[in-house]
């Protein structure tokens, strides 16, 4: 995925993508420091902090 969550989200991907998004963040173990958002994976996030 070249882009992140955190700008994917602010482009209208969740419009469309909704079931694909709740897919990538039912298990969340990072949490972004600026936009608060969370995913599996940390390089889908701007500003990744794994979370304990
Ligand atoms: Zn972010």
């Amino acid at each position: 995925m070249a882009k992140t969550l955190c700008k994917l989200v602010k482009d209208d991907y969740l419009k469309d993508n909704l079931k694909e998004y709740i897919k990538l963040v039912k298990e969340p173990k990072y949490i972004c420091k600026r936009c608060g958002r969370v995913a599996e994976k940390e390089e889908m996030l701007c500003k990744p902090k794994k979370m304990e």
